[in-house]
């Protein structure tokens, strides 16, 4: 059992005792290195000096005896085997000595090997046995200590379910997640399942049942009743321990709250909703009754919107209940007057708010005994009232209500709503403006179609009769007449040109612009456009160049406008080209579409400005003093025409290199409209 020599104090005043208990340990064949001394004294220091074995004792001792010095060695911690040497007849000294923490006494007459082997052994055994158990002991105490830590510093809820017993152990957190102070209840079983949402419970029942059976994995989300009466989304695992016969006896796991996760995520879902609502209509007035409804449940038990529109009163302008039946309370409760929470938010723009509403404050919010009867039946229990309003005006509020189900507001409610109402305000804002901006367009349209119009009539007057007196060359006009009579034509030409652009313009905007397809020849259509512009090709000495891919130049499009998008393109072309050429190239995009590409050798166009082109009244050079005439209407046009026709325009140019626009069509007109 022991490989090393045993160590042995002998406190003994007497030698010829000591010597005996020598000889009997020698004889014994005990391996032992012995240490004497002779008083108490000595004792002790030795005892604190070295580890001992086991210590053999005398009661009398020169400087006190042996009671004494058990009391002592047992006072001082010091944990060792002590053998009391007693004289004969000392048998009550001996169980005092055995009181005193002696760990065995043997008579001095009786010392023999086999007595004193005896005793030692035993002793030595039952001391390291004791130092055994005391050692598992602890590291069983810290290891509780250790696992004690753990629980209750853990952030979630442990639990620990006796099956046989019904009990269940649950740390602070797993109490403090549905709202008790530590020890407040017994948990039980049927606690729990009085605090579980009704809706979760049928699930969580049947899943304990299918893992008891060792059927399915426990783990699920649920909801529980927290004291303050809301409900905390949870998510639970678990584990069940069996006996050797595969019977579970007990089931434990761990509790996590991530009701904060959940809002979290369902207050995106709501403002993505929210979002997509308030920007799907510009009808603001059917915005805001949906908004209430989107309010209703998620934010309030019921809730109202007022809205100041221009040069009216604020008035009620939605409501919404959990109890649509309950809405005409909330129409009753505003009647004709606005309640006071939104009279307070028209008058300051900032928001009100009453987390907690005590019987005597409603009687205080109430404006009259039937206003306190209504707020009372609807359980004014918690509100919130907010603006909605934008830099510059209020536009209106929203106020919501909990009530029947004895929720309470929180600061970051009150953040979120307020958050949400400045989003409402934006769409109301942005609908509003849209519609005047569109109410603008319109009226612009309807404006430049009446003056376009008007000024066609004269202009083509002043075209006819100048073309009349130009045919008459009887010789009444002298030169000089002509040259003012063809300049009067000519300006009146490019008048009526830019009239007939504005009213174009006028005309795709307000989409009165109808396209009058039919089958035609792109080929023969380009070419005779070609023709009609090579006069001023030529003054240029400009070669204009068709280059046709088509297998098949039929395509069905409205002939008129496709001629405006050819003489828009070539005109431009010409204008912006001093030398070179410029080429019309035709192809076939496989299998629906023709691409006409014009091409030109001229100025081009710098990268910056190529994204402005198609814009209305947009040139590159806008000064007065600009080299080219133009308007800067006559790419606006071709792409709208474009658009219009299904097709796109691109272009690609290089400063001093040239331009290309290409211009894709489908073959066939998909609509005639
Ligand atoms: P404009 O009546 O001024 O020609 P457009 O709308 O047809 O109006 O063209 C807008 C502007 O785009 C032009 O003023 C010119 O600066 C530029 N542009 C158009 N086509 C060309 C081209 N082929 N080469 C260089 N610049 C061009």
């Amino acid at each position: 059992m022991i490989d090393d020599p045993l160590t042995i104090l002998v406190v003994e005043d007497d030698e010829i005792d000591r010597m005996a208990v020598r000889r009997a340990l020698k004889k014994a064949e005990v391996d032992f290195v012995m240490v004497e001394t002779e008083t108490c004294q000595g004792a002790l220091e030795q005892l604190t000096r070295t580890r001992f074995d086991c210590v053999f004792l005398d009661y009398r001792l020169p400087d006190g005896n042996g009671l004494d010095l058990i009391r002592t060695i047992r006072d001082r911690q010091i944990k060792i085997p002590l053998i009391a040497l007693t004289g004969q007849g000392d048998e009550q000294i001996a169980v005092e000595l055995m009181k005193a923490g002696a760990s065995d006494y043997l008579s001095k007459s009786k010392v023999s090997p086999d007595t004193l082997c005896r005793s030692l052994f035993s002793a030595v055994r039952v001391y390291s046995a004791e130092q055994e158990a005391q050692e598992a002991n602890q590291r069983l105490l810290e290891s509780e200590e250790r696992y004690r830590l753990v629980v209750e510093g853990s952030h979630d809820g442990i639990w620990d379910w006796d099956l046989q017993r019904q009990t269940i152990y649950g740390n602070d957190r797993l109490l403090a997640i549905v709202g008790f102070s530590p020890n407040a209840v017994v948990i039980t079983p049927k606690l729990i399942l009085k605090l579980l949402h009704p809706d979760d419970r049928p699930y969580l029942l049947h899943l304990v049942q299918e893992h008891l059976k060792g059927r399915a994995e426990f783990a699920l989300e649920f909801r529980i009743r927290h004291q303050s009466g809301e409900y905390h989304y949870c998510t639970v695992r678990g584990k069940a321990q069996r006996d050797r016969t595969g019977t579970p006896f007990r089931l434990s796991g761990v509790v996590s709250d991530i009701t904060e996760r959940k809002r979290t995520e369902e207050r995106s879902r709501f403002l993505a909703s929210a979002t997509t609502l308030l920007s799907a209509t510009l009808d603001y007035q059917t915005t805001l009754k949906n908004l209430a409804h989107l309010i209703v449940p998620h934010l309030a038990d019921w809730c109202t919107i007022n809205l100041a529109e221009p040069n009216k009163s604020p008035h009620l302008i939605a409501v919404a209940h959990v109890h649509p039946e309950q809405e005409t309370l909330v129409w009753q409760l505003q009647g004709d007057n606005r309640t006071p929470q939104t009279t307070q938010v028209f008058q300051t723009g900032q928001s009100v708010a009453c987390f907690e509403v005590s019987p005597a404050l409603l009687s205080e919010l109430s404006v009259s005994p039937q206003q306190q009867d209504l707020l009372t039946q609807l359980k004014f229990s918690s509100y919130i009232c907010v603006p909605l309003r934008t830099r510059e005006r209020i536009l209106g509020s929203i106020l919501c209500v909990w009530g029947q189900s004895s929720r309470h507001y929180n600061q970051e409610e009150l953040e979120f709503i307020e958050d949400l109402a400045y989003r409402a305000a934006l769409a109301i804002e942005n609908a509003r403006l849209y519609k005047e901006a569109q109410e603008a367009a319109r009226m612009k349209a309807q404006f430049l179609a009446m003056m376009s119009h008007e000024l066609r009539t004269p202009m083509n007057a002043i075209i006819g009769f100048s073309q009349v007196l130009l045919r008459q060359r009887s010789g009444t006009l002298t030169r000089r007449q002509i040259q003012m009579i063809e300049s009067i034509h000519n300006n009146g030409k490019n008048l009526l040109t830019l009239i007939n652009d504005i009213l174009d313009l006028s005309k795709i905007e307000a989409h009165h612009l109808i396209l009058k397809p039919e089958i035609l020849n792109l080929e023969q259509l380009v070419a005779t456009t070609l023709d009609s512009l090579r006069p001023l090709a030529d003054e240029k000495q400009l070669p204009l160049c068709l280059e046709s891919q088509l297998q098949d130049s039929k395509i069905l499009n409205d002939r008129d406008r496709l001629r405006q998008i050819l003489i828009n393109l070539l005109s431009n072309a010409l204008k912006f080209t001093e030398t070179g050429q410029i080429t019309i190239t035709l192809r076939e995009i496989p299998p629906h579409h023709i691409q006409i590409v014009v091409q030109d050798s001229g100025i081009g166009i710098a990268p910056d400005q190529q994204a402005y082109i198609f814009d209305e009244f947009r040139q590159v050079d806008q000064t007065t003093t600009r080299k080219y005439s133009g308007t800067g209407l006559g790419l606006t046009i071709t792409k709208s025409l474009v658009d219009l026709m299904g097709g796109t325009i691109t272009v690609e140019s290089q400063l001093e290199q040239g331009s290309v626009f290409c211009v894709t069509l489908p073959r066939h007109l998909a609509s005639t409209t």
